[in-house]
């Protein structure tokens, strides 16, 4: 098969969240399973150029249509560690694309639509036919609307779209202004109920809406999730679509890179290690405390690696740093601040704390460290409000980092708590889970979990070698992909 992603995201090259990490992911196991990928991303100012190989300009004379003119592009070509990735740059005065950030600027809807119906145009002008796009999150919820609104007549009428939905939180909305802009046109058509009207707000059009009423399959990143955006509040007012297109949506769990998160490879730990010789695992936790400057003590190591953000539970993540030394464990966050309230409040409680031997606050992105912690941890927690999909959890397991999580979304799918989990047998559970969002769930958890490494060693080192035998690669996820692209194409 011919695939062709569309996204706004591809790491390493381009990486702001998961999104970027799955992008990446399905597509090499993609190709693994000998399908061809391509993928198509704006060409930002601030991406990562190193990560690309031989980027040279492939196609110079894109006409991009726009509020009935044309914008002119160049099409850039090259490879993201072995990925061929194709990224468009638009000319004009708007420059979209050249914000020294992502995402964060009041046109962004005007930006990603802008980059959507490029895209299609790119493959109709340069010939390319494939048999199914994937795109994903509502900055590409546009594409599947314009491919069957407008690219089905002009040569992309076979072309199928799979659309993955990583957070329903952020949906792009706009107003006729896109209508004109992208040449959909047609107001009253599109602002209909079953088409791209917002479910809450009548005046305006809504991008994921869009992109869930046109796509010929939906999916989000956990089967758990799907569940609670079709009938929870988690899909954030898209429930009765996502009903009303039921038969489409479905749960699809994300993998993570087994390549890039192997204890047994991993060159940012100090001493690389399996589940067979666990004491390099404590090696590791050794030069964990070395770098951070914690005391060398009999003690376990709890740790929270992760934005900080509403999203993750940020006061359960507050209220864990004390726990943990109230408990008598030591504590490790490595976290981005996505706000500056949450910033400065975590700032304030890391000058606080900055003498205490048992913790270490670092606040800011750090991929190199974050191997070494989830390296040399005993434990972590991930306390989200939601949470689509969670990758910390999937790699703290496969470096015998035994996970504390709240029972939501991806959570509930891939961490089984030791003591009361119904569905698997004790050898076969890995963590702990609470529900609760407030301070006791979170503290009976990090109890049952202390309790049993002070006490029960053999025991937690059962559990941590039980996590990693789990496989949460792309191996499975890549197969269910497979075959809802090859369902989709026949239909
Ligand atoms: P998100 O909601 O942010 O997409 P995920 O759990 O799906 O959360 O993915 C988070 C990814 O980003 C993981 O690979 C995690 O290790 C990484 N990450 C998050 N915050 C940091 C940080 N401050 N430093 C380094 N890596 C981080």
């Amino acid at each position: 098969m011919y695939i062709v992603q569309i996204a706004s995201e591809c790491a390493p090259v381009i990486k702001a969240g998961g999104l970027g990490d799955v992008v990446y992911g399905l597509s090499r196991e993609l190709e693994i399973r000998g399908h061809t990928v391509e993928i198509i991303l704006p060409k930002y100012d601030c991406m990562r150029y190193d990560h690309i190989w031989g980027l040279h300009d492939a196609y110079k004379d894109l006409q991009v249509p726009w509020y009935g003119s044309e914008i002119h592009c160049s099409v850039y070509c090259g490879w993201v560690h072995g990925r061929l990735c194709f990224f468009i740059e638009p000319h004009s005065q708007d420059s979209f694309f050249d914000r020294g950030i992502y995402y964060g600027h009041n046109d962004d809807n005007m930006r990603f639509a802008f980059f959507s119906k490029a895209a299609l145009q790119f493959l109709q002008q340069s010939g390319k036919r494939p048999d199914v796009i994937h795109c994903h999150d509502w900055q590409t919820g546009l594409v599947p609307v314009m491919l069957y609104e407008i690219y089905k007549w002009h040569g992309l009428g076979n072309v199928r779209v799979c659309y993955t939905i990583h957070n329903f939180k952020h949906q792009g909305i706009g107003g006729t202004d896109i209508l004109q802009a992208t040449g959909l046109n047609r107001e009253d058509y599109y602002f209909e109920y079953d088409r791209l009207r917002d479910n809450f707000n009548p005046f305006v059009l809504n991008f994921m809406k869009g992109g869930i009423v046109y796509s010929n399959h939906v999916t989000t990143v956990s089967p758990h999730h799907a569940w609670e955006a079709h009938v929870g509040e988690f899909g954030y007012g898209l429930g009765h679509t996502l009903h009303m297109h039921q038969h489409k949506f479905s749960g699809v769990l994300n993998g993570i890179d087994y390549d890039v998160w192997n204890p047994e490879m991993d060159h940012y730990i100090p001493y690389q290690f399996n589940q067979d010789d666990l004491e390099q695992k404590a090696l590791n936790q050794k030069a964990l405390r070395d770098r951070l400057w914690l005391q060398h003590s009999d003690k376990p190591i709890i740790a929270y690696i992760g934005r900080l953000d509403d999203q993750k539970g940020v006061h359960l993540v507050h209220h864990a740093i004390y726990y943990a030394l109230h408990r008598n464990a030591q504590f490790v966050l490595l976290g981005s601040p996505t706000e500056a309230g949450i910033a400065s409040w975590f700032w304030h409680e890391k000058n606080f704390l900055n003498d205490n031997p048992d913790v270490h606050l670092e606040l800011g992105f750090n991929e190199e460290l974050s191997h070494l912690i989830y390296a040399g941890a005993d434990m972590m927690i991930v306390p989200s409000n939601f949470e689509p999909c969670g990758l910390t959890q999937m790699i703290g397991l496969r470096y015998g980092t035994v996970p504390i999580v709240r029972g939501v979304g991806g959570l509930v799918n891939t961490v089984f708590d030791r003591d009361y989990d119904q569905t698997h047998p004790l050898e076969e559970r890995n963590g702990y889970v609470f529900y609760q969002t407030d301070y006791q769930a979170l503290e009976s958890a990090m109890d049952r979990a202390i309790g049993l490494w002070y006490h029960y060693p053999e025991e937690f080192k059962a559990l941590q070698i039980q996590g990693m035998n789990y496989d949460y690669s792309w191996n499975h996820p890549g197969q269910d992909y497979v075959e809802i692209y090859e369902h989709i194409r026949h239909k």
